[in-house]
């Protein structure tokens, strides 16, 4: 039995769309039949070179939603027919960071689907049964599907930057990740500014929650008009990465003020000590999520306190024009693809 899979063959190589042997599920697996597969800006990256884990001839996708189809031995067949969001680490389960539930600092992780092995780009995929967080009947696989990383990716930074009520946040690009964040925040208490340079994406961040945006540009100066709205932001969460994004990023926090790293581009983070240390700023990186992150955007999409906004979805066969639009940054929302 054979699949399609969209597989990655290499640094700056296109992705190629294959015929491959359907995967069988090993001890402790699940096949998944995939429904639902985000496409994410880190496709882009290993496709362009500035991401390389150093497999080669891997599928690619890591926000999947589908029905579990098969087992492998040692799970509990109840399973079967189970709808879920498939968490994407699978760490070693033995050091210090598995250990305490933050598998996405594993050092050697088993399996990353979509990163260092086969990912949701395909009518099928596998993963351990623990990877596969139960979705209720009333939410769909389609709107499911990017919270697997737009979603926990949001969740993980929101925890990392500890929003408190009452909290300026400003979410510095508002694709996937940055419009969960708004919604993430916006139900911690605090008060959101989004930027970005699209109007469209900007509306939508308005609906979701945020109280105030500010249209980025070349000739525009998002620092100060974030300074005017608010005087300094307490947390401002980068998700474009570029050098004058960072740049700005650091000129509107407030004293004390957190500034978390998500989205990275090709640039470099430049900045003078003086302008950590006079204002006692913190930086903080923040990769993936973790398991319990996965479950906890499931149950805040079931509660519709996260929605997920969805640009538009396609077929498989189809995923270069994904990546165009994509790469174009006209996307509102995710792009989803959609199997039958
Ligand atoms: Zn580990
Ligand atoms: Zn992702």
């Amino acid at each position: 039995m054979h699949m399609r899979a969209v597989r990655y063959l290499g640094p700056g190589l296109p992705f190629v769309l294959k015929q491959v042997p359907v995967p069988q599920p090993a001890a402790g697996q699940v096949r998944v039949k995939v429904a639902a597969c985000g496409m994410c800006h880190t496709e882009l990256h290993f496709r362009d070179g500035l991401l390389d884990l150093g497999k080669r001839d891997v599928t690619m996708g890591h926000e999947i939603a589908g029905v579990i189809e098969a087992v492998g031995a040692g799970v509990n067949a109840a399973r079967l027919g189970e709808r879920v969001l498939v968490y994407y680490y699978e760490g070693c389960g033995a050091c210090e960071y598995c250990r305490s539930g933050d598998e996405q600092l594993c050092a050697a992780p088993l399996q990353q689907p979509g990163f260092t092995s086969d990912g949701g780009y395909a009518d099928f995929m596998v993963v351990a049964a623990r990877n596969c967080v139960p979705v209720p009947a009333h939410v769909s696989l389609a709107e499911i599907a990017p919270m697997g990383c737009a979603g926990t990716t949001a969740i993980h930074a929101g925890k990392l930057a500890r929003i408190r009520p009452g909290d300026w946040v400003v979410v510095h690009g508002s694709g996937g990740v940055g419009l969960a964040l708004v919604q993430y925040a916006t139900h911690a208490g605090a008060r959101v500014i989004a930027v970005d340079r699209d109007t469209r994406r900007l509306e939508l961040a308005l609906r979701l929650g945020a109280g105030a945006a500010v249209l980025a540009g070349p000739d525009v100066n998002v620092a100060a008009q974030v300074l005017a709205l608010c005087g300094g932001a307490d947390v401002v969460f980068e998700l474009v990465g570029r050098t004058a994004t960072m740049a700005a990023s650091l000129k509107m926090l407030a004293r004390r003020g957190r500034y978390v790293l998500i989205g990275y581009t090709g640039d470099n983070l430049a900045v003078h000590p003086t302008d950590i240390l006079v204002r006692e700023l913190s930086i903080i990186g923040s990769v993936g999520s973790t398991l319990q992150d996965a479950h906890d955007v499931v149950d805040l999409v079931a509660r519709g306190v996260i929605c997920s906004p969805i640009d538009h979805t396609i077929k498989l066969e189809d995923f270069e024009a994904g990546l165009h639009a994509l790469e174009a940054g006209s996307i509102n929302g995710r792009v989803v693809i959609t199997f039958d």
